[in-house]
């Protein structure tokens, strides 16, 4: 049995003394809920709702699963009664706007919310998580008519929705997509085709499911130009709004999976399922770019709640499991042997854990930050900026947090040794439920190479631009300071290094087409490594100014940043000297000599 005590002490932290989310944000129109107070009360009744009520079915959640039968899913026991708690308490609409009865809440303290969801049931939290993409794509793109049809209903978390991308041939490249729509005289489609692996595709939890679905249109161009956005509802609705006859849009079958057990995935035939358009003809995939972009942010969370959850279990095995003795002297003489703990391979793995969730969670705060900024903030350019760091800061967020988070739940699992191999302790769960987060919302290489490809060099790479004079100014504050020394010096060198390894990047791929797509995943490491450092060397500067003898918790923070610095923050070494290897060593193989 796992267990999960939300990490209240850090996300208030990161929230207030780290970043002073409620003071930079509570002055913004429609913000002005957003004070520290309702901050922390929200946080508190997360925490609660989450160990009380989400958590204790997470393991039974994965070892019932989804059961299909006759097109209807049923979720595993307690799961209907538990989202039931969790939409009733209005957690669906945090952030969505208190028109359509959300409660306009900023997205940085969303994020706190989603992490200690999906900690406690990663599973169960994807059914909201996604619904919260849905709503984010038609508050920004749908008619007045269905706003006011669709979204209420969505916030009170009365129905779902779910993303329908994905065809058998259409995965990663989505401009092969085949679903067609065809007009009707009444203005609405009829959508023809099959998707697969939609997660929440179908299930008891609402009466009500609310897909958004890329189609053809019958004169659409080839290609990712002429793909259009519909909204296709499971259940049609009557001119009052109550719910009427069921649309042709049924689950043909449900996929037999690694983890996420009770996330249901399923196979989705459309034949002739009446839709409507969202947004311009032919812009459907960038329509749906507004509800993956905040998907990829909400999955990358998924990584840092799951390296929390393996973290904690880890911590808590590794002071009882009594194992050999410590190098350095006898820890427990009253005790057969002495606690896993004392050695310092166990404590490598705990340290390279926590080193990570810490600016993993600072960083996703951060970004989730800028979002809000990008929305509220009343002078444009600040609205541009952040939105850049958005922009930049989202294939990072997804591909490293969940890189790591799959990273940190194996080294958690090793931890307890065979019996993190064996499912009782529910440590294998974690390793399996983590695993997707690199693959799906465009898998990880997908987001390095948008990294690498497209944010880099975006309008003469003013994102970049923007970024690097961000981290330059943190430097220039701290320059002379002999406390922030052994923080500030390696996060220098490692800005620099990543300068140097962007130029040499840019250079080689004019004599290269293979160039910046070898160096993709290696470069979007030393990346995030780099803001994982600045992030740090925030955090350490925050906590020199709050220290006192009587609380730990900022000296504790030094340890872990002092640790990131020494033991992590040099693989941008190693990495620099990947990525200059360039593309030959993996093309030189002939094909078909593999
Ligand atoms: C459990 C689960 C839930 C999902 N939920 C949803 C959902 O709700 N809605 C939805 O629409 N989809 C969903 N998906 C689909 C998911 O988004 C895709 O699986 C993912 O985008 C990858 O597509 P693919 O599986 O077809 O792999 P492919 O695109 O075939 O990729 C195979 C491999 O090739 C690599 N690759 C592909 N193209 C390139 C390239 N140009 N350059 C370099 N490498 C490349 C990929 O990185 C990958 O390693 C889900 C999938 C799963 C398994």
């Amino acid at each position: 049995m796992t267990t999960y005590t939300a990490p209240l002490r850090d996300m208030r932290f990161v929230l207030h003394e780290l970043f002073d989310v409620p003071g930079q944000l509570s002055a913004l129109s429609g913000f002005e809920e957003a004070g520290a107070d309702v901050m922390d009360a929200v946080l508190e009744e997360c925490a609660k709702l989450c160990q009380e009520v989400l958590h204790p079915i997470n393991q039974s959640g994965d070892e019932e699963g989804c059961v299909f039968k006759d097109g209807t899913v049923t979720m595993p026991k307690g799961f209907k009664e538990a989202y039931k708690k969790y939409a009733d308490g209005g957690w669906c609409g945090l952030t969505a706007s208190p028109e359509y009865g959300g409660q306009g809440l900023p997205e940085a303290l969303d994020y706190l919310v989603a992490e200690m969801v999906g900690s406690a049931n990663l599973s169960l939290g994807l059914y909201p998580g996604l619904t919260q993409g849905t709503i984010t794509a038609l508050t920004a793109l749908g008619t007045d008519e269905q706003k006011s049809t669709y979204l209420p209903k969505l916030i009170s978390g009365e129905w779902q929705g779910t993303m329908c991308l994905t065809e058998s041939h259409a995965g990663s490249d989505l401009g092969l997509l085949r679903t067609k729509a065809a007009p009707n005289d009444d203005g609405s489609f009829s959508i023809s085709g099959t998707k697969i692996f939609i997660s929440s595709g179908e299930h008891d939890l609402t009466d009500n499911i609310v897909h958004l679905v890329l189609a053809r249109l019958p004169d659409a161009p080839e290609g990712s130009r002429g793909i259009s956005l519909f909204l296709v509802p499971k259940v049609l609705l009557k001119d009052d709004g109550s719910l009427g006859e069921r649309n042709k849009v049924a689950a043909g079958s449900i996929e037999h999976k690694m983890g996420m057990k009770a996330s249901v995935t399923c196979v989705m035939n459309f034949d002739g399922a009446k839709g409507w358009l969202v947004g311009q003809p032919h812009k459907g995939l960038a329509g749906m770019f507004v509800m993956m972009n905040k998907e990829r942010l909400f999955v990358g969370g998924q990584g840092i709640s799951i390296a929390e959850l393996a973290y904690q279990n880890a911590v808590a095995y590794a002071k009882e499991r009594l194992q050999g003795r410590a190098a350095d002297g006898v820890a427990c003489p009253d005790k057969s042997a002495d606690p896993i703990i004392v050695h310092p391979d166990i404590r490598n793995r705990l340290m390279f854990s926590r080193s990570i969730i810490e600016a993993e969670r600072a960083l996703a705060v951060w970004t989730n930050m800028q979002a809000d900024l990008s929305h509220k903030h009343t002078d444009a350019n600040i609205r541009q900026k952040a939105d850049d760091m958005v922009g930049l800061m989202t294939p990072i967020v997804k591909a490293a947090s969940t890189d790591f988070g799959s990273e940190i739940a194996n080294a958690c699992l090793q931890v307890f040794g065979g019996h993190g191999y064996i499912r009782e302790h529910g440590m294998e769960q974690m390793v399996r439920d983590v695993r997707i987060t690199q693959i799906y919302e465009g898998t990880n290489a997908i987001q390095a190479m948008d990294l690498v490809g497209r944010k880099l060099g975006l309008d003469n790479g003013r994102l970049y631009n923007g970024w690097l004079s961000e981290v330059e100014a943190t430097l220039k504050r701290v320059d002379g300071r002999n406390d922030m020394a052994e923080f500030s010096g390696p996060l220098k060198d490692a800005l620099e290094r990543l300068k140097s390894c962007t130029q040499w990047l840019f250079e080689d791929a004019k004599s290269d087409p293979n160039s910046r797509n070898a160096a993709a995943c290696d470069y979007l490491r030393l990346f995030s490594l780099t803001v994982f450092a600045w992030m740090w060397t925030l955090m350490v500067e925050a906590a020199l100014e709050k220290k006192n003898g009587s609380d730990t918790f900022y000296e504790n923070k030094i340890h872990v940043g002092r640790y990131f610095m020494r033991r992590v923050l040099p693989q941008t070494t190693g990495l620099d000297a990947v990525i200059r290897a360039g593309s030959n060593p993996m093309m030189a193989l002939a094909e078909a000599a593999f």
